[in-house]
């Protein structure tokens, strides 16, 4: 069960090598995409790409299949839609995810900027690889999404919560909240990095001094915040296709939209960027798009399956083909992963079944557990596979 560690994600300026080609990731500021920069990108997907794009964990939209020269065309014409960086490190360090509910302009919308411009500042923090930030809304819906920073909305001000830990630096405003967080991603420097990689829930285990100001996360009426361990139960699952508090949300199967997909969202607005796997689309009611997930309880918003081959070189199966056919025989309150390898890109959680490629045409399955917990039935043919 090898399988390569590469510790970064791709970025527009530093696209990463898959079996289908070049992939060129977009980080749309506050996630939010204009229908001619929509538009756009489905025409790069269209001449450069190969017509497919993944809409990712972190709300970022990831173009595939690219030559070196269609990268190089898109970077040109992405920056003109402003959409590139100034440099990789700073693209990369602008990991900020705001909730797609925030509304343009909120305090929410000005704290994800000023957190933006803060971290790409060269005296920003230095933060490895995939180190993020979520900016919430209240009630919470980024609650699940992984970042080791979070800043929740506190009455007037904000609270600024380390991912893992028991405690919270408060804001009076989004000024101090900003500041604030950057300082806390400072703390986080002094001992938190080994082998340039390293996420705060990792460094949290390691009892660190805490950091000035620290106070006990149960001190604050939000004390369920974040959500974890015992707290689990109580938090939120994040939102499904339907009616959102600013559009409409629809879903992708595995998150993967295609160019007409993405043209058509398009003409219906703006749009916002999702953690999801779903896509809001401001304004809208009950937009109609091919392919788009419309309903809450469709079994494939249950299934998690990366890329699979022939995406990705590691891949031992078309596990987007598999997760599809199994779909059918999902029950309610199932959930599915399944993985090209070990590696488990797609989701790091438990799963009701997790299946494991191992050799072309051969499972391992995994029973309320993830792709490295131990095997319950090894070598399972396609059909079969009992769910
Ligand atoms: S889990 Fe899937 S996408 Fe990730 S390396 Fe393995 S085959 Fe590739």
């Amino acid at each position: 069960m090898s399988y390569e560690v590469k510790g970064w994600c791709p970025g527009a300026l530093r696209p990463m090598a898959s079996g289908d080609g070049l992939v060129l990731r977009i980080r749309a500021r506050n996630g939010r995409l204009m229908p001619d920069q929509a538009q756009a990108i489905a025409d790069l997907s269209w001449s450069h790409g190969n017509g497919l794009m993944d809409l990712t964990s972190r709300a970022n939209l990831q173009l595939r299949g690219l030559t070196p020269a269609g990268h190089a065309a898109s970077v040109a014409i992405l920056a003109r839609l402003g959409l590139i960086d100034r440099d990789a490190g700073a693209e990369a360090r602008r990991n900020v995810i705001l909730s797609p509910f925030a509304p343009v302009g909120s305090a929410a919308w000005q704290l994800a900027e000023a957190m933006a411009r803060a971290m790409t500042e060269p005296e920003a923090p230095q933060v490895p690889g995939k180190f993020g930030f979520a900016v919430d809304t209240d009630p919470p819906v980024l609650a699940q999404t992984p970042s080791d920073i979070r800043l929740h909305p506190q009455g007037p001000g904000w609270l600024i919560v380390p991912d893992g830990g028991d405690w919270a630096l408060a804001a009076k405003d989004t000024h101090e909240a900003a500041a604030r967080a950057v300082d806390l991603a400072r703390w986080f420097m002094q001992g938190g990095v080994r082998d340039g990689r390293g996420r705060m829930r990792d460094y949290l285990r390691r009892a660190p001094a805490l950091p000035h100001g620290a106070l006990p996360l149960a001190s604050f009426p939000f004390s369920k915040y974040p959500c974890d361990g015992a707290t689990e139960a109580a938090c939120a699952d994040p939102p499904g296709p339907g009616p959102a508090p600013n559009g409409w949300l629809l879903g992708f199967a595995f998150g993967q939209i295609t160019a007409a997909q993405l043209a058509r969202a398009a003409a219906l607005g703006p749009l916002r960027l999702t953690p999801w796997r779903a896509l809001l689309i401001e304004g809208a009611a009950r937009p109609r798009i091919d392919g788009a997930i419309l309903k809450p309880d469709d079994p494939l918003l249950r299934i998690h399956a990366c890329t699979g081959a022939p995406g990705c070189p590691q891949a031992r199966a078309d596990v987007r083909a598999l997760a599809r056919s199994l779909a059918p025989r999902l029950a309610p309150g199932q959930s599915l992963h399944v993985s090209g390898c070990a590696k488990g890109c797609a989701y790091r959680g438990a799963a009701s079944a997790t299946l494991v490629a191992t050799t072309p045409g051969r499972f391992d399955l995994i029973r309320n557990g993830g792709t490295r917990d131990p095997v319950t039935l090894a070598g399972l043919a396609p059909d079969r596979i009992p769910l």
